[in-house]
């Protein structure tokens, strides 16, 4: 038997959308991605979503729209993947992070406070807060967006796992406690585009520059030309942008797993809750999930008792060795040889660096079958007892 961390699924119907659409006379800035956009912005409770090629560009584009820039800082955890961090980097802005919450893994309220106390000292309060909603579950929104507006910073939630889950009883993506959200449709997440993000906002100015930004910085509305039109062909480049465009394709591929989306996360939920119910009487710190969330489960973290890298390396042999592939998420973003090269030192965050040594990813993806999740458990059981 071999069980990935995570994998995605296809449907006939999936590759009929795609089809279609090759078909059709746009590969590419067509009517498909306004559509996707249409779709999920209208389902998580955003005026406006901006699809772009991935979420790491998602996230670039919302730093630049949000006027990150040079001598600016921003801050995000350590425990994410390293896009919620480089994204600050892009825009000549710096990076800090604030340790996590030993329970949810996500950015602690409390250190925030703390850490932004004494930036409001020193005069370097960050521009910008990435919240990242780690594992699926949303991070406390509320206490962020309360500081947001004591200290004056803009809040992006990096929902890359958290497409379908829910906070204080609302999707994630509403952005009611931020300015921009931000969803990834890598294969491994919760429903796929091949590669591709988008962002969701309430702010028609930052749906705007956001939309501009992710095609060269071109405007090509009449009515919104700094000069008078020369002619049928005129359209204006009034930013510095990027090629980050979703195709045709990929927006086919994503509203036909859009359909899909509530079974998904109905369905990792389940496993999930499966999962705990198994291992409850193991030697293992099992997910929290807190009263405000309802968890979109991207990830299922099982902890060791006590933080021991070498035990958990030796645990994730054994493991590959009978077939599954767990994985970890994810090694400290200060403890990266590019950012240890910038002066970051892991042992500043020690609730992420115990983390780092008792975290394991187990197998969790929707079409993952009894008898492969009983698998997992019994060679767990084997492995610790
Ligand atoms: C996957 C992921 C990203 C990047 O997503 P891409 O679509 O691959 O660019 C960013 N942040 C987090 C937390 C992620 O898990």
């Amino acid at each position: 038997m071999r069980i990935p961390y995570g994998r995605h699924e296809i449907t006939s119907e999936d590759i009929e959308a795609v089809v279609s659409v090759l078909r059709s006379d746009f590969l590419t800035q067509g009517d498909v991605v306004p559509k996707f956009e249409e779709t999920l912005a209208q389902y998580v409770g955003a005026p406006y979503g901006v699809a772009t090629n991935s979420a790491t560009s998602a996230l670039h584009v919302a730093c630049l729209a949000l006027g990150l820039g040079k001598g600016d800082v921003l801050w995000t955890s350590p425990i994410t993947f390293v896009a919620s961090a480089n994204c600050a980097l892009y825009c000549g802005a710096q990076v800090d992070f604030v340790d996590i919450d030993p329970e949810s893994f996500n950015i602690s309220p409390v250190k925030l406070r703390e850490k932004l106390e004494l930036a409001r000292k020193n005069d370097t309060v960050p521009k910008i807060v990435v919240a990242v909603h780690m594992a699926g579950q949303s991070s406390d929104m509320r206490a962020i967006f309360d500081l947001s507006r004591e200290f004056g910073f803009a809040v992006i939630e990096d929902a890359s796992h958290a497409i379908g889950g829910r906070y204080l009883g609302e999707l994630i993506g509403n952005c009611r406690f931020s300015d921009v959200t931000v969803f990834s449709f890598h294969p491994v997440k919760i429903i796929t585009t091949a590669e591709g993000g988008m962002a969701t906002t309430r702010s028609a100015k930052i749906a705007e520059r956001m939309r501009m930004l992710r095609s060269h910085g071109i405007e090509r509305r009449e009515d919104h030309m700094r000069d008078a039109a020369h002619g049928p062909w005129y359209y204006e480049q009034q930013a510095l942008g990027y090629n980050y465009r979703m195709t045709e394709l990929q927006a086919a591929l994503g509203v036909s797993q859009f359909d899909r989306l509530e079974f998904y996360v109905s369905k990792r939920q389940e496993l999930a809750g499966k999962y705990s119910q198994l291992l409850r009487a193991l030697p293992l710190d099992l997910p929290w999930q807190g009263p405000d969330a309802y968890s979109a489960f991207h990830l299922y973290v099982v902890r060791l008792k006590q933080s021991d890298r070498e035990r958990l390396a030796n645990l994730h042999l054994a493991f590959r060795k009978a077939g599954i592939l767990v994985n970890l998420h994810y090694i400290p973003v200060p403890m990266q040889p590019y950012y240890r090269d910038l002066g970051f030192q892991a042992q500043n965050w020690p609730c992420a660096l115990d983390y780092y040594g008792r975290a394991i990813s187990l197998p969790l993806y929707p079409t993952m079958t009894d008898e492969q999740q009983n698998y997992v458990v019994d060679v767990f059981k084997e492995l610790l007892l």
